[in-house]
């Protein structure tokens, strides 16, 4: 199945010419799942072709501006598209009533069913899942409540040997072997043995988001052995007291979470527009963990690869 990240925004929280706050949006399969909505959200999407019906849940990390200030102009094309399809909300309780506070004013009440699903207090809760994915709440260390998202593939069903496969096997006795159960015949025989016909699934996928945060070396066991981790680096190295302050974090703090984690691939961004030469911060953070990008506005990450 595709597992794929489209970065939408991954500047610092001043939009720029070219450069806007934090969105994502994860697609595994035909699934589309919104991860925070910067304003200006809505451009991005029709400029990376994906039609916002199609979206199904949005994941909203924390209440800082350059990160949902572009759900409400969302919610109401949505509504002047006339959907119906249910769309699920993962936020922090306040929202709502910001929701609430907008539509009351504009004397609206949207077309479609809007699920409001609050984050709950317990870091590490499961908040979402479905046939193929878990989605788990990370916790941040930030000037106000926040959470990153943790996307993991579910374990996978057998992979067949197809050329091992008897020509004339029921789709009843494929569906068996791959959920790792022997056929047998009337006498209790082995017809079909799993071991003979199916090799293990493909390895668990994983997709680690870690939104503002001040650089938290407990964080690195719940999200150990990742495929891919977006983390923010505001920062450059030098920079350090004022990631400290803002509770932020720098190129080298990104780069050792990664390495502590022993994650696979690390993406880097919301860097602060005070920096003209993002390729000097990713070298700082590729001196730590050379399998280091930029979070780059407009291009698509595999996740796993
Ligand atoms: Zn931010
Ligand atoms: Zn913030």
């Amino acid at each position: 199945m595709e597992f794929v990240l489209t970065i939408l925004g991954s500047g610092g929280a001043l939009p720029g010419i070219d450069t806007n706050p934090t969105a994502q949006c994860l697609r595994y399969g035909t699934h589309h799942y919104l991860i925070d909505a910067s304003e200006g959200i809505q451009t991005r999407l029709t400029k990376n072709g994906i039609a916002h019906h199609k979206i199904e849940r949005i994941f909203i990390s924390h209440l800082h501006g350059d990160h949902y200030l572009g759900l409400m102009g969302l919610l109401f094309t949505m509504h002047l598209h006339r959907r119906k399809t249910e769309l699920h909300l993962h936020a922090h309780r306040g929202l709502a009533e910001i929701i609430t506070l907008h539509l009351k004013h504009a004397g609206s009440a949207l077309c479609y069913p809007l699920i409001f699903h609050p984050l709950p207090e317990d870091l590490g809760t499961v908040i979402f899942e479905n046939k193929h994915l878990l989605v788990e709440i990370l916790p941040m260390q930030h000037r106000i409540p926040c959470v990153g998202f943790l996307f993991t593939e579910k374990q996978g069903p057998l992979k067949l040997i197809k050329d091992r496969l008897p020509k004339d096997i029921s789709i009843e006795h494929i569906g068996m072997l791959k959920a790792g159960q022997d056929v047998l015949n009337a006498d209790g025989t082995t017809k079909y043995a799993v071991e003979d016909l199916t090799h293990s699934p493909d390895p668990l996928r994983s997709y680690a988001f870690c939104s503002d945060t001040a650089f938290d070396p407990t964080l690195a066991s719940k999200i150990s052995n990742g495929s891919l981790l977006y983390h923010e680096a505001t920062f450059a190295d030098e920079d350090i007291e004022k990631a400290k302050e803002t509770w932020h974090s720098t190129t080298s703090q990104a780069a050792q979470m990664a390495k502590l984690s022993g994650t696979k691939q690390l993406l880097i961004g919301h860097l602060s527009s005070r920096y003209k030469d993002p390729e000097s911060l990713l070298r700082e953070a590729q001196q730590i963990f050379p399998n280091t990008r930029l979070a780059e506005e407009n291009k698509v990450y595999t996740v796993g690869d």
